[in-house]
């Protein structure tokens, strides 16, 4: 953890591009909630899976209540195997972690604290 070249490396901008071209956004009618996943496309629009949202045709409306691609928000990437990601960031940049994993790292600290005593213990 001590390696400053490692956390820089990691933390770079370019990281979250690779990732999210490898998981396209989806995208949440504002209307309704359907969310629009590239990896399904849309069957009842004849959209094949893997087309991107920003690809749909003009004319492609919600396939529940009807409205344009202009009433849908981008809610980034869903159903993406996210492991890789997670572990990237496990250890370094605590602003960039989430909750779960901030309570990782605060027990894990507790437990290395509690090891450093009990070997501290141990030596008198
Ligand atoms: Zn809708």
């Amino acid at each position: 953890m001590s390696e400053p070249g490692i956390e820089k490396r990691l933390n770079e901008p370019g990281q979250e591009k690779t990732l999210a071209e490898q998981a396209p956004s989806s995208y949440e009618c504002r209307a309704c909630g359907y969310v629009y996943e590239p990896a399904k496309g849309d069957n009842q629009g004849n959209i094949a899976p893997g087309t991107l949202f920003t690809d749909l045709p003009e004319s492609w409306r919600c396939p529940v209540c009807g409205v344009p691609t202009s009433q849908f928000i981008d809610i980034g990437a869903t159903g993406a195997p996210s492991g890789f990601a997670e572990n990237l960031n496990y250890g370094f940049g605590v602003n960039r972690m989430t909750p779960g994993q901030k309570n990782l790292l605060i027990f894990g600290a507790l437990g290395l604290g509690f090891l450093f005593f009990l070997s501290l213990y141990g030596l008198h």
